[in-house]
């Protein structure tokens, strides 16, 4: 998670992200009707320079509905690496009641791996 490439102007989600997206707030937590009307409006803004696929994300508030989430990360999820030998941790950041960043973290440092199948996800709540 170093060095950020602004993207200028925010691009469209790609269809995998958005397929991750959705499933991500397929499941029930308090907020996640709100989020789920903020996908269309949402733009990404950053993608990560490391390789892995993180993207920072804008709402356009002005379109969408604020969600009250219990706290930042309202939801995660694991996904079999490539290699299937270990698991990506994904989580979904909300800033201010819209979605932020959708964060995945590597197996191991330094190892660039693609957007695993939105199908491939485990999803879970904060309980
Ligand atoms: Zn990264």
């Amino acid at each position: 998670m170093e060095n950020p490439n602004t993207i200028d102007p925010p691009r469209e989600l790609r269809a995998d992200e958005r397929a991750v997206l959705e499933k991500l707030l397929s499941i029930h937590f308090p907020g996640v009707e709100a989020l789920r009307q903020q996908i269309p409006y949402t733009r990404v803004r950053e993608e990560c320079g490391c390789g892995c696929p993180s993207v920072w994300l804008d709402v356009d508030r002005a379109q969408a509905p604020q969600a009250e989430t219990d706290g930042s990360v309202p939801v995660e999820a694991f996904a079999p690496a490539p290699d299937d030998s270990t698991l990506i941790w994904i989580m979904l950041h909300v800033w201010e009641g819209f979605l932020d960043e959708l964060e995945l973290v590597p197996p191991e440092e330094d190892s660039p791996f693609p957007m695993p199948r939105a199908e491939s996800l485990q999803v879970s709540g904060w309980e």
